[in-house]
């Protein structure tokens, strides 16, 4: 793999950058591979880089109908944190957290990793309640969430000037979470791409899977594509937003439900927060991009639907909520909106599992996944070549659903 470094860019910058290898190769489709990967998101890029390093796994074709990381990996707002509730749950994204401080080293592109620093501004006892569940639990694992006053909240965020005593809902209290993180989302999934590749692992665009194949002993047996058909003992379905209509053509049903999720970004403005501000009570969290731009995300559309575009009145909700506590944003234009397609499982937490299909997986359910994607490509990788799941997704299981045994996440971003 070409290295990137100060001194090749320099080397490359005398010969006007124009001898710069492809970062990744355009193979020729063959017609078999050890293992297929469906979705060149986050997640199935991530699967292909350590199954062929931590497995030696190499013989692996990632199939995506459209352009390298242009999904979801590409459309969410950056926000990497772990301060989930459950057991089952912490413990991983503490692994996805720590992997991605690792990460611009290990895969030799600059993600411009940043610690930012998570505040949520607590503004009814509920939340306050179901906040400090989170800091007890984050202890026991080692992910750091501790209370600030009220005081020391309006210090750190200077354009939070609503939420007063007199307001339709005071701000009660706030909470930090020391390890969130944003990051540059292209560059993950550049970066474990660039990798997969220099070890073998082809990567082929403009592929769409059309339906999964199941052979004569009922086990998975490859993929029909407009290319043709590729075979592979092991298929991984990491398609985000579109499980259930590529399983469905095996006869799997998944609990899973496809909802939209949008991002907004306003013109960019002065340095003004240094912090990723999120109100879990009215549905809204920002964050100020390296650029200058804020970048607002809120609720889920509230009813299900494969549309990437930005319906109206979630716009203006999430909007009506961010002016309810930074009153000075109403002079903000916005310059850019857009939607995603997520699917969110019945107990908001993700499938990393093998099916009843031999030789299928799935990894789905990822509402907040950018922040998985290290800890979620490594633990699939290991599902794959083990056909085993790794320890900290066995609760990630589809068999919970059989033996009723939830792990019930609820959004630590927004309000539904
Ligand atoms: C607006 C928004 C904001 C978000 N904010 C955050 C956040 O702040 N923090 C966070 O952690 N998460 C966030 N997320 C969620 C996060 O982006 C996703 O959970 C995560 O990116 C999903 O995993 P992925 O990267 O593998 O998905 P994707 O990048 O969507 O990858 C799936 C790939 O599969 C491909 N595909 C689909 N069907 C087929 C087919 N039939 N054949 C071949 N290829 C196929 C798609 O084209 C796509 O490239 C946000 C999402 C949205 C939409």
């Amino acid at each position: 793999m070409q290295r990137y470094s100060l001194f090749s860019l320099a080397r490359h910058a005398l010969t006007r950058h124009r001898h710069w290898q492809p970062a990744w190769r355009t193979p020729t489709l063959r017609d078999r591979y050890e293992v297929v990967i469906i979705g060149a998101g986050g997640h199935g890029l991530a699967a292909a880089h350590y199954l062929a390093r931590e497995h030696g796994i190499t013989d692996v074709a990632v199939l995506e109908r459209g352009w390298l990381g242009g999904g979801n990996i590409a459309r969410n707002t950056v926000t990497i944190r772990s301060n989930y509730l459950r057991d089952e749950s912490i413990p991983f994204y503490v692994k996805s957290v720590s992997l991605f401080e690792g990460l611009t080293r290990e895969l030799n592109i600059n993600l411009m990793y940043s610690k930012r620093t998570m505040i949520d501004v607590v503004q009814t006892s509920p939340k306050l309640r179901e906040i400090r569940r989170r800091m007890l639990n984050g202890a026991l694992h080692g992910s750091t969430y501790e209370p600030i006053s009220v005081e020391e909240l309006r210090r750190r965020i200077p354009p939070l000037t609503g939420g007063g005593p007199d307001s339709r809902l005071p701000i009660m209290a706030g909470m930090v979470h020391t390890d969130a993180a944003v990051c540059r989302h292209d560059a993950v999934a550049w970066g474990y791409a660039r990798s997969a590749d220099s070890m073998g692992v082809e990567i082929h665009q403009n592929t769409p899977v059309l339906s999964l194949l199941r052979g004569a002993d009922g086990r998975v047996a490859g993929v029909q594509t407009p290319r043709g058909t590729v075979r592979a003992n092991k298929v991984a379905v990491v398609v985000s937003g579109h499980t259930t209509t590529l399983t469905e053509t095996i006869g799997l049903r998944l609990p899973l439900k496809t909802i939209n999720l949008a991002a907004y970004v306003s013109e960019p403005v002065k340095p003004l927060v240094d912090v990723i501000v999120n109100c879990p009570d009215i549905g809204v969290y920002l964050s100020q991009s390296d650029r200058g731009e804020l970048i607002i995300g809120g609720s889920t559309d509230p009813g299900q639907s494969f549309r990437r575009d930005v319906k109206q009145s979630v716009f203006e909700d999430s909007v009506a909520a961010m002016l309810e506590l930074f009153p000075s944003f109403r002079r903000l234009k916005m310059m850019r909106q857009w939607g995603g397609t997520l699917d969110i499982a019945h107990d908001a937490t993700p499938i990393v599992s093998a099916t009843p299909v031999g030789g299928l997986y799935v990894s789905a359910g990822w509402w907040g996944g950018f922040k998985a994607v290290p800890a979620g490509g490594w633990t699939l990788a290991h599902l794959i070549a083990n056909d085993a799941p790794h320890p900290l997704i066995e609760p990630f299981s589809l068999d919970r659903f059989r033996h009723l045994d939830y792990v019930m996440e609820s959004g630590t971003t927004t309000a539904r």
